[in-house]
């Protein structure tokens, strides 16, 4: 055999094999990510028995080859030379976030996969049937055995602070219950004042989004706005499903989905410009991470922050409304032709103690979360039962939003995560996200206080390319709170969210007595 004259090039052998196996886990999960997406948006009915068996058998696949013995001896014959690298270049950041990936997976074993993945769906067939039903009898089995799966999945990662830690960890890596505890608690003291001060008032009158509202029309109007955010049909497209979600089966295809109620504007426009948010994060990461682990957005609650800041912070301002009012009604003559923009604009923006968390307000949604955390934080150590959860999830709602929950099929089946995935881990990422589109958009802000002329104008350029410089190119190649720094020069901090808060519901409810 001839000698390698540069001694790097073994090295660099290894990384290509390294480069082609993340690659073929990518393309893996986006195989089952096609499955998925075409299951909830135009599969039919009785095709879902066989597209669970083919989901589970693509997930095993891609389990099989994220814990190959050959990935593990491939990573360890990079390990030195990882260490030759800068720290922060792509290739140094691509090892470090394999091997994670990696030494977390092998903790897995491929039975539990399975088993997970078999409750999950199943979990979720009963779930959708017994909601309308408001039959918590018929899920409480599924959720007892979610429950003890969670559980027996957090014991593979002891020891832990807290038995919720390693569920965070999936989708918000390197955050821990004692973060989020302290971050809802802050949270919490800042945002009751403002709610009950906003609450104390008469509520806006959001009539004008519940008038007849042509489908295809809505369907129409969101895309444009979509487009005008920046979402490109080249590398996109809109579907309708009965859950919106945002997808990506590679750097030229992510998908957004929608749902439209012919008796609600808000639906399917806001739920339009969420996903959209998603999408443009995962559209702006660098072409060079494509196909590997880096190639995505770095967390949940990171993602969560860019959806909610393209919908709320961008998508129900004044400014925005503005520019693309005239161009709504002229969408919805008939429903929109006497109704001033100021009047839409606090309709898109009504504030109201509520049921459900899907439906509620930038306001009031956090404390949903906080129940929701708060219940599966309990669950989970033991300190509440199945059983008892609906009077549990009663107590939370009168104590912390007001309101008396007359069903469990508005109570503690609302929402899918506990039905279709792990017992605690997910809830978190939608307050964290709230947090930080705030933080976010006040960085950019800094940078560009030209911005809020440019959105009055109906043009995104500056933001998307400072969002995109600053925070999606890099992908997942820095953990959360990295990103967070990076970006905005600071860790997570609610002061930014509560200011702009304060500021938006000052202007249309009058100054907010301070905290
Ligand atoms: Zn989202």
């Amino acid at each position: 055999m001839r000698r390698n004259t540069n001694a790097r090039r073994p090295e660099e052998a290894l990384l290509a094999d390294l480069r082609r196996r993340l690659r073929e886990i990518a393309d893996l999960d986006a195989v089952g990510a096609i499955l998925s997406w075409d299951q909830a948006t135009y599969m039919p009915k009785d095709g879902a028995e066989a597209r669970s068996r083919q989901g589970a058998l693509i997930s095993r696949l891609s389990h099989e080859r994220m814990t190959d013995i050959e990935l593990g001896r491939l990573l360890d014959g990079l390990a030195g030379y990882a260490e030759s690298l800068p720290g922060e270049s792509d290739e140094a950041r691509l090892i470090a976030v394999a091997r994670r990936d990696f030494e977390k997976a092998i903790k897995v074993p491929v039975d539990l996969v399975e088993r997970w993945s078999a409750l999950c769906s199943a979990g979720y067939d009963v779930w959708k049937r017994a909601r309308p039903n408001d039959d918590f009898a018929a899920v409480r089995p599924y959720l007892e055995k979610q429950l003890d799966l969670s559980r027996e999945y957090a014991a593979l990662f002891a020891p832990y602070r807290h038995i919720i830690d390693p569920l965070i960890d999936n989708l918000d890596e390197g955050l821990t219950w004692d973060v989020v505890q302290s971050l809802f608690s802050q949270l919490r003291r800042q945002l009751l004042p403002i709610v009950e001060h906003v609450c104390g008032q008469p509520p806006a009158d959001d009539a004008c989004l519940h008038a007849g509202f042509p489908e295809a029309a809505q369907v129409d109007f969101s895309l444009a706005v979509a487009r005008a955010f920046g979402y490109d049909l080249d590398r996109g497209r809109l579907d309708e499903t009965a859950h919106p979600f945002c997808t990506k089966f590679s750097a030229g295809d992510v998908r957004i989905t929608t749902r439209v109620r012919s008796d609600d504007l808000g639906d399917a426009l806001f739920s339009t410009l969420h996903e959209a948010g998603h999408a443009l994060y995962e559209l702006g990461v660098a072409p060079e991470l494509a196909g590997t682990p880096l190639g995505r957005g770095t967390s949940m609650g990171v993602h969560e922050s860019q959806s909610r800041l393209w919908e709320n912070v961008v998508g129900r301002s004044l400014d925005l409304w503005r520019h693309f009012y005239p161009a709504l009604r002229k969408s919805f003559p008939s429903a929109l032709a006497d109704v001033p923009v100021e009047t839409f604009h606090r309709a898109i923006n009504k504030v109201e103690r509520s049921l459900i968390r899907t439906d509620s307000d930038e306001l009031t949604y956090n404390l949903h979360i906080i129940v929701r955390c708060d219940l599966e934080v309990e669950l989970l150590e033991g300190r509440l039962a199945v059983k008892d959860l609906p009077e549990a999830w009663r107590g939370r709602y009168r104590s912390d939003l007001g309101v008396s929950v007359p069903d469990d099929r508005n109570g503690c089946m609302q929402d899918v995560h506990w039905y279709s995935g792990a017992i605690g881990g997910a809830f978190q990422s939608y307050t964290i996200g709230n947090v930080l589109s705030a933080q976010f958009y006040a960085a950019a802000l800094r940078a560009h206080p030209e911005i809020p002329q440019e959105i009055a104008a109906g043009e995104f350029g500056i933001l998307r390319a400072w969002l995109g410089q600053n925070l999606y190119r890099q992908g997942r190649k820095f953990g959360a709170d990295e990103s967070v720094r990076r970006a905005t020069g600071e860790g997570m901090t609610i002061e930014p969210y509560i200011a702009y808060l304060r500021e938006k519901y000052g202007a249309l409810y009058g100054a907010v007595p301070a905290a």
